[in-house]
């Protein structure tokens, strides 16, 4: 029994170091592609902010602006102020790669107007998952000092559970961004705003951003399983 559990550790380890280099490799990767095809201009000379605003008109999306913030990657669509930002370097850039961020962007505001239930989902547990990802592993170890103190573990387990609100929130944002993309796609062929080679390029840099996503929720799951785990660990060896 005691040999087993080592084993299952030892697999846990070797999962967790196999994720853990997988999400620097998609770091390192979104990157890289995003700065390669930033170099890549579109032919029809639109910038990423024309494209949000045209992609929202075409969709009869009315009421969310478009605006510029600082930073690199840092653009993101923002549902309680209906406002897509989009960073220097997809705002006002006509590279390829502007396009597919700015067209993915607007496909959250396209979700968000359609009511797209995992996008719901996504937002109601944002509370929760706030409040669980800052708080949930050192309510885990200071429930499991308290339960080897006293035998009580109530506190070790709601930080568990506390903890799978984080895996349920990164789980439920793969529907949600694979669905921005794909509807990015489609809206930036259908209305014609790029080339086949351009169209490709485009999709290279938002696959890239979803393995980011695929990532963390690999990271986030055998998170869970070491808590579970150590929780275990530590009711069997009290
Ligand atoms: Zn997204």
């Amino acid at each position: 029994m005691w040999g087993n559990y080592y084993v299952g550790e030892g697999y846990m380890y070797f999962a967790f170091i196999i994720i853990a280099i997988i999400t620097l490799f998609a770091q390192f990767n979104v990157k890289g592609t995003f700065e390669k095809y930033s170099e890549m201009l579109n032919s029809r000379g639109y910038t990423g902010a024309d494209v949000a605003r045209m992609l929202l008109e075409q969709s009869g999306v009315t009421d969310v602006s478009v605006e510029p913030i600082n930073g690199s990657l840092t653009d993101h669509y923002d549902p309680s102020k209906k406002v897509i930002r989009l960073s220097e370097s997809v705002y006002s850039s006509s590279s390829v790669a502007a396009l597919g961020v700015a067209a993915h962007e607007t496909g959250h505001a396209i979700q968000h107007n359609e009511g797209y239930i995992p996008l719901k989902i996504r937002s109601s547990i944002f509370p929760a998952v706030n409040i669980g990802s800052k708080l949930a592993i050192p309510m885990v170890f200071l429930g499991m000092l308290i339960g080897y103190i006293a035998d009580a573990y109530f506190l070790a387990y709601a930080g568990v559970i506390l903890f799978t609100f984080v895996v349920a929130f990164q789980l439920i944002t793969l529907p949600v961004e694979f669905d921005a993309s794909y509807r990015a796609m489609n809206m930036l062929i259908q209305y014609n705003f790029v080339e086949d080679n351009e169209a490709k390029a485009a999709r290279k840099v938002l696959t890239a951003a979803a393995l980011t996503y695929v990532a963390a929720a690999a990271a986030s799951i055998i998170n869970l399983i070491r808590l579970l785990a150590m929780l275990n660990g530590g009711r069997r060896r009290r």
